[in-house]
């Protein structure tokens, strides 16, 4: 989370401009705002195991980023930590579970189906990638799959959000959701190569 927090604050007025193209032009100054709130609440406090971590997580980024991304990212966090609950090591199978959980906990909240050029873009696909890999995972080839899935999201139409208002001309972007959310994806893969 604090890499995350990091690429993040580094692009911040990117993901603002990708939003620009497409939507109201605050992804930036949403995320920016709440992962920096994630990283005070998590060096400040004390994280009794994944779970409680991840429900703290959730729980900011419900009440800070705001916009329909905030709802998206608390909900996906809120799901995990169910998975991570009382544990204070996790399997990559357990990994996995949580993300598939997050995926659906996406879907329920934001009624996204894949293709829609949404951050359910990057996040399924992710998390397919990691259920069929879990016996043998490279974070090096998760972190080049998820960017590729963050690509993917430019020829797309948006179908949800914002961006949908503006038809075909939302196609040759790339999602700023699906961008924040690939921060995300790198951040633990950097983490978990070192
Ligand atoms: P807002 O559009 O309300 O200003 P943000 O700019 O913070 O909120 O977030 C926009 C991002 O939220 C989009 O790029 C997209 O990835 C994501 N998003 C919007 N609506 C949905 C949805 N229904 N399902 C999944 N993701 C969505
Ligand atoms: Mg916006
Ligand atoms: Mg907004």
């Amino acid at each position: 989370m604090l890499k995350a927090n990091h690429t993040i604050q580094a692009n911040k007025d990117y993901l603002s401009e990708l939003d620009r193209a497409i939507g109201d032009g605050d992804h930036g100054i949403n995320m920016a705002r709440g992962f920096a709130e994630v990283q005070n609440k998590i060096s400040r406090e004390l994280n009794q195991d994944i779970g409680a971590l991840c429900q703290n997580i959730a729980m900011t980024l419900l009440s800070k980023v705001g916009g329909a991304s905030g709802p998206l990212y608390g909900t996906a966090f809120i799901k995990m930590a169910s998975v991570f609950k009382g544990k204070e090591k996790v399997s990559l199978d357990e990994f996995s579970k949580a993300l598939h959980e997050a995926v659906n906990g996406i879907k329920m909240r934001g009624k996204a189906a894949p293709g829609e050029k949404t951050l359910l873009d990057v996040w399924e696909p992710v998390s397919s990638y990691v259920a069929e890999y879990v016996a043998d995972l490279s974070w090096q080839s998760l972190k080049s799959f998820a960017y590729q899935q963050m690509e993917n999201t430019r020829p797309l139409e948006a179908k949800k959000g914002r961006a949908s208002y503006l038809g075909p001309r939302s196609a040759g972007h790339l999602d700023p959701g699906a961008v924040s959310s690939y921060y995300l994806f790198e951040a633990l893969c950097l983490t978990m190569l070192k």
